[in-house]
């Protein structure tokens, strides 16, 4: 089975800063990790390969520091990883970001000389939140799509998906080729060894932009290809109202809270 994960480096941390002039996240002194639920989606990937053959692939759309979020897939069972990288692509919203990559998942089966059974996406990126591009990639790439996978199970050609729901799961079969993605699984993706590591770090990435994805249209891409348009952009203020109960018996502060609570009108 060939399958193509889509990875994205996201900030490694809680607090997204917003910077007010130029309204683009701050990224600047703060590191970068492979987003979490792609390395989840990436695992899957790298069981169903070692069950059932076939290769892994990775790709990213990013800055070219985003190499080494590839490098980190590459060192955990990835075979091949690719960095979409343009001037024409910067700008781009989630509509036009997943319209590239589902250019670049074409692009790339021509370069490997495969066709992708299956590609895979978190289920959401920890910056951006939006959890579109996995969906909107299954239309530009007019593919079925089955979302919040925690299994993967391949038979004859179809798959088989436990899919999170707020009852439990469900199971939802396809045929392929599908776009799945996946949430966080009830085990934690394999770690790197030195030895893989060292693997990784010398294996090339080609770097794919837009002179290299001739089936793309310019006008679908970048901040001009975005119907998204961001009016405005803030970091909302944490207002410190927290009370503290301190010196007093536990009745006294049980009645105390209740109090509170009630003045507040929570209850
Ligand atoms: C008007 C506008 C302009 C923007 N300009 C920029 C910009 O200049 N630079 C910039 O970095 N962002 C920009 N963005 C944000 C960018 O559009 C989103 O980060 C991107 O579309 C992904 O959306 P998301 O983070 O919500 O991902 P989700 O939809 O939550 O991600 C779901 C899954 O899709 C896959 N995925 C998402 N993004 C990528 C990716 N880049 N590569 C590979 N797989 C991916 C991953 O598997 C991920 O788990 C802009 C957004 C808007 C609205």
């Amino acid at each position: 089975m060939n399958i193509c994960v889509c990875i994205k480096q996201v900030p490694d941390t809680n607090e997204i800063k917003v910077d007010p002039v130029t309204h683009t996240l701050v990224r600047a002194g703060v590191p970068s990790i492979v987003n979490p639920f792609d390395t989840y989606a990436q695992e899957v990937g790298v069981r169903l390969k070692e069950k059932l053959g076939g290769k892994v692939v990775v790709i990213s759309m990013g800055p070219p520091q985003a190499k080494e979020a590839l490098k980190s897939c590459l060192a955990v069972g990835a075979d091949a990883a690719y960095l979409i990288s343009g001037r024409k692509f910067g700008g781009s919203d989630t509509l036009a970001t997943s319209y590239i990559l589902s250019e670049a998942i074409k692009a790339v089966e021509e370069k490997e000389g495969l066709k992708f059974d299956l590609i895979l996406c978190g289920k959401q990126a920890v910056d951006g939140d939006t959890a579109q591009v996995g969906p909107e990639i299954a239309e530009h790439l007019d593919l079925p799509q089955i979302t919040y996978a925690l299994d993967i199970i391949e038979e004859d050609g179809e798959i088989q998906v436990k899919r999170e729901c707020e009852a439990g799961y469900d199971m939802i079969a396809t045929k392929l080729p599908a776009v799945v993605t996946v949430v966080k699984l009830p085990y934690e993706p394999r770690y790197p060894t030195i030895k893989s590591k060292m693997a990784a770090k010398k294996k090339e990435i080609p770097v794919l932009s837009e002179e290299d994805i001739p089936s793309i249209d310019l006008a679908c891409c970048g901040l001009k290809g975005s119907p998204t348009k961001v009016k405005k952009t803030y970091t909302p203020v944490r207002e410190k109202n927290g009370v503290k109960l301190a010196g007093m018996p536990a009745e006294e502060a049980a009645e105390q809270v209740v109090k509170l609570i009630y003045d507040a009108k929570i209850l």
